[in-house]
């Protein structure tokens, strides 16, 4: 998901609205917007679909009054259930006796089932079925006597993964969980500042970059300025890694990097690491592309647009269904042919999940005349499911799940498949020295199985570490 928030400036809610238009690939399924005025007090919009199908028009705007708001966008990460509810969109509003807030959610919660059993039978009555709702209600419950207090309190007992915008009538609060596993950025706008899950979103309103907020951080932004907290026990950061390899915009900055230029150096360090002999390096667009260029710069052999994406599609892996994710690879791209017949096509994506698209594409690229097909995967093997914000699929559907490389290779069809290793992508986002095995300094659990922080409701589930 991605999350937005603005203070201090007239019609927040437009500036709200153009950077969730900039964090649209982070979730696309439906979108939410809360302000707050005077006046007309606080006031919400929620809508399924594009945010510029939404919260562009004076009729919907004009609804949004004020100098704060909050906004998010939203895909569902709890896995198989389905299409999601108006009533799931974020922001999320409580009413409190000190005044109203509301917030927005990116992450994981990882202990939501056992907080919201609890809270239900101490009296909570939840309108929606996202694990986010739990933060509301813990907050309800807080004996503290101001809202970012209370804030605190709740957080202080979910468990996972959060990066938190939230408003009050007169604070702009942003909040990362102790090990920072989803970004969270602060920005200068005019008077006034903004909070963003990504930098790219800073871009789009004119902000100016001011840093990130530190993991464990909380923030509280009011007209006199920027009020930072530690509320969480300290501990080393784990951010995920996957923001770096497909997640984030290439255009962001992460952790002080661009993340065009890791991807890009990714790309390299899978050359050096498998390197093999054609024609071509062509990206599945356009999660693969940077990784192409960093490959087609370290071997030399020549960069390509051999498979062309429609650009009105959205993100294939983020439509829910089986069927439609399906039909949604050729829905979205299509290969070159008068540039792959006859040639040997190395293919770089950033990832391996379900295999659905390899396959796909690999059919495609050998329909059109490819004399080889080679991959090159800008990812370790995906074998583990995330729990704290990436919609991976259950284990069993996971390709690497239950495969090995060259099982993987063979079950695909294709001359050669190769993942970065480990090391090489921790080198890639400037690790020099490679994962540390006994503290690493990333999230990388979908690829190593080593989750940072436990999955108790899935474990209650029957999901075995
Ligand atoms: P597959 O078709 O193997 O199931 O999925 C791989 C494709 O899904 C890649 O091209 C990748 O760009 C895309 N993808 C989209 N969203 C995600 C996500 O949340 N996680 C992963 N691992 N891949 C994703
Ligand atoms: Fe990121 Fe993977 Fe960790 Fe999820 S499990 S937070 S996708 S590194
Ligand atoms: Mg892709």
């Amino acid at each position: 998901c991605g999350v937005f928030g603005v203070i201090g400036v007239a019609d927040a809610a437009t500036f709200v609205a153009l950077g969730l238009h900039a964090l649209q690939h982070r979730g696309q399924e439906a979108g939410g917007i809360v302000s707050y005025d005077p006046e007309a007090g606080f006031q919400s919009a929620r809508r399924f679909g594009y945010v510029r199908d939404n919260f562009t028009s004076q009729d919907v705007m004009q609804t949004l009054p004020g100098e704060l708001a909050i906004g998010h966008v939203r895909y569902s990460t709890s896995g198989d259930k389905g299409p999601t509810a108006i009533r799931d969109v974020q922001p999320f509003f409580g009413e409190f006796a000190m005044g109203g807030a509301a917030i927005a959610h990116n992450g994981n919660i990882t202990n939501a089932n056992a907080l919201r059993r609890e809270l239900i039978e101490h009296g909570s009555i939840f309108q929606s079925s996202s694990d986010s709702e739990c933060i509301i209600h813990l907050m309800a419950r807080s004996l503290q006597r101001n809202i970012p207090e209370r804030m605190e309190d709740a957080l202080r007992r979910v468990e996972g993964a959060f990066s938190v915008v939230a408003m009050t009538r007169t604070k702009l609060i942003g909040v990362r969980d102790p090990l920072g596993v989803r970004p969270l950025v602060l920005g200068r706008v005019g008077d006034g500042w903004a909070l963003s899950s990504e930098t790219c979103a800073l871009d789009i309103i004119g902000a100016e970059f001011v840093r990130e907020i530190e993991p464990g951080e909380m923030v509280v932004i009011t007209e006199k300025g920027v009020e930072s907290h530690f509320p969480f026990r300290r501990m080393a950061s784990r951010f995920c890694i996957f923001e770096h390899v497909y997640f984030s915009r290439p255009d962001s900055i992460l952790g002080g990097r661009s993340v065009y230029e890791t991807r890009e150096n990714i790309g390299r360090e899978l050359a050096k690491e498998s390197p093999v002999d054609a024609d071509l390096v062509c990206p599945v667009p356009d999660s693969g592309t940077p990784a192409a260029i960093g490959f087609s710069l370290e071997s030399g052999i020549p960069y390509a647009m051999g498979i062309i994406r429609n650009q009105y599609m959205g993100r294939t892996f983020i439509e829910p269904t089986e069927q439609i994710r399906n039909m949604g690879v050729r829905l979205k791209l299509n290969v070159n042919r008068a540039l792959i017949k006859g040639k040997r096509v190395i293919l770089v994506d950033d990832s391996v999940v379900r295999g659905t698209t390899s396959r796909k594409i690999k059919e495609m690229i050998l329909d059109a005349g490819a004399a080889e097909v080679h991959f090159r995967i800008a990812s370790p093997p995906t074998a583990w499911p995330c729990f704290y914000g990436v919609d991976t699929p259950q284990r069993e559907k996971l390709l690497a799940a239950t495969m090995s490389e060259e099982e993987m290779r063979d079950h695909l069809q294709v001359d050669s498949l190769k993942f970065i290793s480990l090391d090489g992508l921790y080198r890639a986002v400037g690790e020099a020295e490679g994962r540390k095995a006994d503290c690493p300094q990333y999230c990388d659990a979908c690829f190593s199985g080593e989750y940072p922080v436990t999955p108790a409701d899935q474990i209650k589930e029957g999901f075995q570490m």
